[in-house]
């Protein structure tokens, strides 16, 4: 009989672990997804939308451990991971070369990274660094998922012209998708939650 596979539980998800470098990561098995974006760009608003959960995201936001990764699980080997965000242009040179090596070796080594979901705000897609990221994800071979966040903020006509003018920009990269969102008025949650719940289905290679 065949196994039919269940998506995740979003909302049984669970605080795992904070990693400041590649070797403290959870073991590389299963199959985990990554949210990355500007600070401030609605990341940890976006997780807690997704997960139904008020203060999941919390830990991303304590300090020290804001330039770190974050691990939740949402069931036995499916996780969702929050990278550190990025932007801040008071933050010193050091910081943001730290927080490129971290982002950059954990892009590059994490073999049961199924995909990136972006997060840039609707108002100010694609700014240098969202590129330099979308630059190392195609270069890792992992696929992206684009979220245009707090949608709620522009009007209809501007949003979709957003939509279309972002997914022109990265027409280049293949098997991108782009989506509006807005973890406030809960549009885009549903949409967002089919990307995951394909990226967290295995590949169906016939072993049992
Ligand atoms: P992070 O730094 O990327 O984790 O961003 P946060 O989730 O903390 O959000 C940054 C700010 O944007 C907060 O003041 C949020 O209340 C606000 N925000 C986040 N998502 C939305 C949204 O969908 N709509 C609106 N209007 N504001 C949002």
């Amino acid at each position: 009989m065949s196994h039919r596979f269940a998506p995740p539980d979003y909302r049984g998800a669970s605080f795992i672990l904070s990693a400041a470098r590649v070797s403290q990561c959870p073991p590389d098995q299963g199959i985990e997804v990554a949210f990355a974006g500007r600070s401030n760009a609605g990341k940890s608003s976006a997780i807690n939308a997704i997960c139904d959960h008020r203060k999941l995201a919390r830990a991303s936001k304590t300090p020290g451990r804001t330039q770190q990764i974050n691990f939740f699980s949402l069931a036995e080997s499916l996780r969702l991971v929050d990278l550190p965000g990025y932007g801040f242009a008071k933050v010193p040179i050091e910081m943001r070369k730290q927080w490129g090596k971290l982002v950059e070796s954990y892009l590059g080594a994490r073999r049961s990274l199924a995909g990136i979901v972006l997060l840039m705000d609707a108002r100010h897609p694609l700014k240098e660094q969202d590129i330099t990221l979308i630059e190392w994800v195609a270069r890792s071979n992992i696929a992206l998922h684009v979220l245009l966040t707090k949608s709620d903020k522009l009007a209809r006509g501007p949003a979709k012209a957003t939509l279309l003018g972002v997914r022109r920009n990265l027409g280049w990269f293949p098997g991108a998708t782009v989506q509006l969102f807005s973890a406030l008025s809960g549009a885009g949650v549903d949409e967002a939650r089919a990307v995951l719940d394909k990226w967290y289905t295995p590949p169906c290679d016939g072993a049992q």
